[in-house]
């Protein structure tokens, strides 16, 4: 079951809430970018295991609500469209990133290989790399295309 609640770390009405089963619920809030579950709670395994492969900055930017659930920003990896992630230094100084998929042309291809020696279609270009302030989250994905309809 899907449903829109309110945010409870940034009070928008665009946190997407995910019933994984009757223990478990996701949060992805659309107006701030960040996300949490059930199991990110202080001194839980889950929480424990985020600690040792998230950036420092997104531990940087954990922030605890009533509930007693971490959130952190969240990272879209699409690779046919593009990377929206947290980028920055620390919590007092960071943004969004949105980098757009480019296909990877002819010529290139030797230069993006897979471990198996296919090529990728895709890559990602940081040139074209915007940033974007933490309540401009959605633009962020629609500057890679997010919305847009895909047949
Ligand atoms: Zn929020």
């Amino acid at each position: 079951m899907d449903n829109l609640t309110i945010c409870d770390r940034c009070g928008s009405d665009a946190c997407y809430v995910d019933e994984v089963n009757q223990d478990i619920k996701t949060y992805f809030c659309y107006g701030c970018g960040f996300q949490t579950n059930s199991l990110m709670v202080e001194d839980g395994e889950f929480l424990d295991q985020q600690k040792e492969v998230l950036p420092e900055l997104y531990k940087d930017l954990f922030y605890e609500d009533k509930e007693g659930h971490i959130w952190m920003p969240s990272t879209v990896n699409i690779p046919t469209m593009g990377m929206v992630f947290a980028n920055g230094t620390n919590a007092d100084n960071w943004s969004w990133a949105a980098v757009k998929a480019v296909p990877v042309k002819e010529e290139e291809k030797e230069k993006y290989v897979r471990k198996d020696k296919t090529s990728y279609e895709y890559r990602m270009d940081m040139d074209t790399l915007k940033n974007y302030s933490e309540h401009d989250y959605m633009e962020a994905l629609e500057y890679i295309g997010i919305f847009e309809k895909q047949n």
